[in-house]
């Protein structure tokens, strides 16, 4: 593959040379062209910005130069080739895994580092409409940095390490995070049994001793969807534990779910009259008129299997904070409990908060011990004091 990056700054390339993206450019798969854009600038100053048409702070940088640049790069391939110019950016598409799938099959990637408030806008057109290159705008996440080049050097990292040949071990690239939608499972190396402070060993979960592959292969994947569960729940729902609830109808409640909500909340909420030692729990009073009352003033998801209500969550913004996303009634029928779908559940009802949610909110019995461990697992932590509602504690987690 063929990658020219132009860049006010050179140096700041240098990395590319080290490690294994150094050696793939030794070995010969990855050639590798780093150009100064002031190259083409003509002024005694080699000056590629000027302020701002329309006023506004910072300068911008001026289109001759990258013009020049872009046409210098796009003819010094092989007659009639064409690179695929990429424009880091952070109003850009997202850079992904699959994105960086995507351009690995390229033959041939331009990379224009902006400083400053960026490019002039022109450069784009002139860029596709003239040179004929395919543009693409891509943003390293939702942050701003000063230039292009550090999202050259991950760009350029995650792509070339696609390559055939430049990571000695293929088979690594197969399981990673993010190629199917989850998060890697934790990994482990020796000695299995790690004395961290005197006296205090951490061991190696046993599993992985075992030399059983089909339960290590289980429990890596669990591994995987917890860890996707805790860490990244917007993930969750259009990955594999998704798929666990791809084969439920998940569906936004009506007034006739009603009766069954009622009925599925008696089932689900005496486990945690038990657990408290009390009756007096507002799912398990509830009449239908108040169940309905919740309809309204919350967004409500029901799960159903063959017809069957089996689960359901709600939320909504927090009433005094309009940065608390508030969780509540996540519910799975007694029979389908065990198998990861609350979990599931939770993270769906997390990854419908709106943009503005700084943390999630939810609420649960002050010893309901079996919900602590699950809410504590999925990230939630309990606030300090008393809950919202007598007996029981609130727990947060911030939002990612
Ligand atoms: N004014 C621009 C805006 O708000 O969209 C930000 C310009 S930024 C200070 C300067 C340059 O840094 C951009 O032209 C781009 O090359 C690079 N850059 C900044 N944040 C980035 C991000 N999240 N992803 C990729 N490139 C980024």
């Amino acid at each position: 593959m063929r990658i020219d990056v132009v860049t006010i700054f050179p140096d700041y390339l240098a990395p590319l040379d080290l490690s294994l993206i150094g050696k793939a450019r030794r070995d010969g798969l990855l050639d590798v062209h780093v150009h100064d854009l002031r190259d083409f600038a003509h002024d005694r100053h080699r000056s590629v910005d000027d302020t701002p048409y329309g006023g506004g702070a910072g300068m911008v940088m001026k289109p001759q130069p990258w013009a020049e640049a872009l046409q210098h790069v796009g003819g010094s391939g092989p007659q009639g080739a064409r690179p695929r110019l990429v424009v880091p950016g952070p109003g850009g598409m997202p850079f992904t895994q699959a994105l960086a799938g995507e351009l690995a099959e390229e033959p041939w990637l331009t990379f224009a580092c902006g400083r400053y408030e960026g490019i002039d806008e022109r450069v784009y057109d002139y860029a596709a409409d003239e040179l004929g290159l395919e543009v693409s705008v891509v943003s390293l996440g939702d942050y701003v940095l000063n230039g292009g080049e550090v999202a050259v050097l991950a760009m350029v990292e995650a792509v070339a390490r696609l390559l055939p040949g430049v990571i000695g071990n293929a088979e690594s690239l197969v399981e990673e995070s993010h190629e199917d939608g989850l998060l890697e499972y934790p990994v482990y190396t020796k000695p299995a049994a790690w004395e961290s402070a005197p006296g205090h060993i951490r061991e190696v979960p046993p599993v992985l001793l075992s030399g059983d592959h089909g339960a290590i292969a289980n429990w890596r994947h669990q591994q995987r969807l917890e860890r996707t569960a805790a860490r990244r729940p917007d993930l969750l729902h259009s990955s594999h534990a998704g798929a666990v609830l791809a084969d439920f109808d998940l569906a936004t409640a009506t007034p006739a779910d009603v009766p069954e909500l009622l009925t599925l909340s008696r089932a689900c909420w005496v486990t945690e009259a038990r657990a408290n030692g009390t009756l007096d729990i507002p799912p398990l009073l509830e009449t239908l008129e108040e169940v309905a009352a919740g309809i309204a003033a919350w967004t409500t998801w029901t799960m159903r299997a063959g017809g069957r209500l089996v689960g359901s969550v709600r939320a909504r913004v927090a009433p005094d904070d309009d940065s608390l996303w508030q969780i509540g009634r996540l519910m799975v029928a007694p029979d389908l409990q065990g198998r990861g779908l609350g979990r599931a559940l939770l993270a769906f009802g997390e990854a419908q908060a709106p943009p503005g949610t700084a943390a999630y909110w939810l609420n649960t019995g002050a010893r309901s011990d079996r919900n602590l461990r699950i809410y504590r697992k999925a990230g939630y932590r309990v606030r300090p004091g008393v809950g919202s509602i007598p007996g029981t504690v609130d727990l947060t987690k911030p939002r990612r």
